[in-house]
């Protein structure tokens, strides 16, 4: 059955993504924030706390762990899930994680308010298709080898299935640049918001690749009109079991947030209490 026009071509509207309690999309700036990966009940819950006190909106961390190497850390996966879970209810805020595998989707979405499909899953039609599905909002992050183009019509296989509820996230690209992880490319983001309505966020953690660039990088994703940022933060970064060196330290981050206050508000945007207080 051939598509309709991509619904993403919807000028002037822009969309709102309700993830639990939160709207991400809609005037105010959305932080999400958390460690690379659950590692301990200790590890995540005290990032949690952490992060949900300075006034992050939504909690990150990975339980499953696609990493480049197969000697590296594959994440605790399903007992990682436990994790988000009771990290939800000690919170109150709600919870995005990776889906690697579409054989983990139902038990992913039992603890998920948002699936995370990762840069290495982007053009995982299947794994689309099934996020899709889920009905839960899906983030997708862009593949550091694709064009906006590509990651646009990644993003259609989402609205293809029903599901409009789709945030779109630029990571850094793979450029000939080597003194970063990767490079950011900040005018994804006007491009994005030029093509489509769907919110568009910026994970400087990734691109960066050390936490020292994190803050103006996140400075940077806030004045070129990005909808909000996902942040890696951990309790201690120099144990962290992945991504320590691009990890805030979760005692500078309400320090972090309130360097980006000021572009916050020069954008036009506010900082919505998280969705927890509001309850
Ligand atoms: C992550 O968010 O921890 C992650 C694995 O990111 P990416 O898929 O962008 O590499
Ligand atoms: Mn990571």
């Amino acid at each position: 059955m051939p598509l309709p026009e991509p619904l993403r071509h919807r000028a002037g509207r822009r969309a709102g993504v309700r993830v639990g309690g939160h709207t991400i999309g809609t005037g105010a700036f959305t932080v999400i924030a958390g460690p690379c990966a659950v590692e301990s009940e200790d590890q995540l819950l005290t990032t949690a706390m952490g992060v949900a006190d300075a006034g992050a909106h939504v909690l990150r961390g990975g339980a499953f762990k696609p990493r480049t190497s197969p000697h590296s850390f594959q994440g605790m996966g399903r007992a990682g899930l436990d994790l988000l879970a009771a990290a939800r209810a000690a919170t109150g805020i709600p919870v995005v994680t990776e889906l690697v595998d579409v054989r983990d989707v139902d038990r992913v979405c039992e603890v998920a308010d948002m699936l995370q499909i990762g840069a290495r899953s982007m053009q995982n039609v299947p794994l689309l298709r099934e996020a899709a599905r889920s009905g839960r909002p899906v983030l997708l992050k862009r593949n550091p080898g694709a064009t906006v183009a590509e990651l646009l019509s990644a993003a259609d296989y989402l609205l293809a299935e029903g599901n409009e509820q789709v945030v779109l996230c630029e990571r850094g690209i793979r450029t000939f640049e080597g003194s970063t992880r990767y490079t950011l490319d900040i005018s994804a983001v006007p491009v994005i918001r030029e093509r489509t309505h769907l919110p568009v966020i910026v994970d400087p953690s990734h691109a960066a690749g050390r936490a020292a660039l994190v803050g103006t990088l996140a400075q940077a994703a806030v004045a070129a009109g990005a909808d909000g940022i996902m942040v890696e933060v951990h309790v201690a970064p120099a144990d962290a079991l992945s991504d320590g060196p691009q990890s805030i330290l979760l005692d500078d981050f309400p320090d972090f947030l309130a360097a980006l206050s000021p572009f916050i508000a020069a954008a036009g945007r506010h900082h919505a209490s998280p969705p927890h207080v509001l309850a």
